[in-house]
């Protein structure tokens, strides 16, 4: 066995090959720009429509490591938001009434000891609070146990992670015994009415594809899930949100190394659909890093490319000149408008 300092060498030289994989493999492949695709469909530059949604990355510490993570999110990390930053986030929603849905995520968000705080100060303002939560985090630990009951006492929309109905599949993605305890999590989620109808509880699920593929149509493969979990664990759900892999982080490690990356990207590009472009989540969301800076989306913050105007920080947040703001592009975005398009929503046309 590797001693741990020959084991973080070897770890050390491996990303270092990767990253010089990656920038021969990038910089060789041509792909038409993606700003000149806007431009085609006089989207660009690309700016920003009324912001609504306040998404806020609470911390990047997960309970799990899953392959295709764009966050690079799991148990060693140690960002997370401090309480003065929330409390900057709280200010913000006070003097912006219009960003009237706020969407906690992560790593795990629930992880952060400040979570659930954060959610009742939000709660008090009266703005609809979605939870990305990745359903084994209600397994993890007995203080999580009563998630359940605490979403739904905040009257939270729960959306999580669901990579198919079957266990090889979303193990394989998501690490062995994540399926076992996701359905036990839903299970939970349901007993307490998320999902069931009637009860205006929320329970989104999420599926991705496990390889290098785009997503199949988002209202058939609803159906399919709603199907089988149904008639195999008496699961319900309200809606399935089908969500397009982005080719930054983990998921961009895999498509180098398993030599996929330009057959994913031509996909992604021959695939670009103007009216998905039109609707890009960016237009209307603002996303805060764990540390209080803004970007235009989750996978900018992941690229740590900041928002293209001085208000770059929760501490000077300026919602004109946010508004006036060019959205900032790279080669990534191809990925939420390729198809029926991808947001954290789901498909957008
Ligand atoms: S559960 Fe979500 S945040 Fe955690 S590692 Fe998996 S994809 Fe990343
Ligand atoms: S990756 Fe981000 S910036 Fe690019 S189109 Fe998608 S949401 Fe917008």
């Amino acid at each position: 066995m590797k001693s741990l300092k020959a084991q973080n060498s070897f770890l050390a030289n491996a990303g270092e090959q990767l990253h010089i994989l990656e920038d021969e493999t990038i910089n060789s492949f041509a792909l038409t720009p993606f700003q000149q695709k806007l431009e085609s469909g006089n989207l660009y530059p690309l700016k920003p429509k009324q912001l609504e949604i306040f998404q806020v990355n609470i911390g990047k510490m997960c309970n799990q490591t899953c392959r295709h993570c764009h966050v690079d999110a799991g148990p060693d990390r140690k960002e997370i938001m401090t309480k003065e930053t929330m409390q900057q986030c709280l200010k913000v929603l006070i003097s912006n009434p219009n960003l009237k849905i706020v969407d906690l995520t992560g790593g795990a968000p629930e992880m952060n000891s400040l979570f659930r705080w954060l959610v009742e100060e939000i709660k008090n303002l009266d703005r609809h609070i979605i939870v990305r939560c990745n359903l084994t985090i209600i397994r993890a630990n007995k203080k999580y146990y009563d998630l359940p009951e605490f979403y739904k006492q905040n009257n939270i929309e729960v959306i999580s992670s669901l990579p198919f109905y079957t266990q090889d599949r979303t193990d394989r993605q998501r690490g062995n015994g994540v399926f076992e305890d996701s359905i036990k999590a839903l299970q939970m989620l349901n007993s307490v009415g998320y999902g069931v109808d009637g009860t205006g509880l929320i329970l989104n699920l999420v599926y991705n594809p496990a390889g290098a593929f785009l997503p199949p149509g988002q209202h058939a493969l609803e159906r399919e899930y709603k199907q089988a979990l149904k008639a195999r664990f008496g699961i319900e759900f309200n809606n399935l949100f089908t969500i397009t892999n982005m080719p930054i982080s983990r998921y961009l490690d895999y498509l180098l190394t398993s030599g996929n990356y330009e057959s994913y990207m031509e996909k992604l590009v021959s695939a670009y659909n103007p009216v998905a472009a039109a609707n890009v989540m960016c237009r209307n969301t603002i996303s805060v890093g764990w540390d209080g800076y803004l970007y235009d989306c989750d996978f900018n913050q992941m690229l740590e490319l900041k928002v293209n105007c001085k208000s770059k920080h929760i501490s000077t947040f300026n919602e004109v000149e946010l508004y006036n703001r060019e959205i900032i592009l790279g080669q990534h975005c191809y990925g939420c408008t390729a198809g029926a398009g991808s947001s954290c929503g789901g498909a957008v046309a």
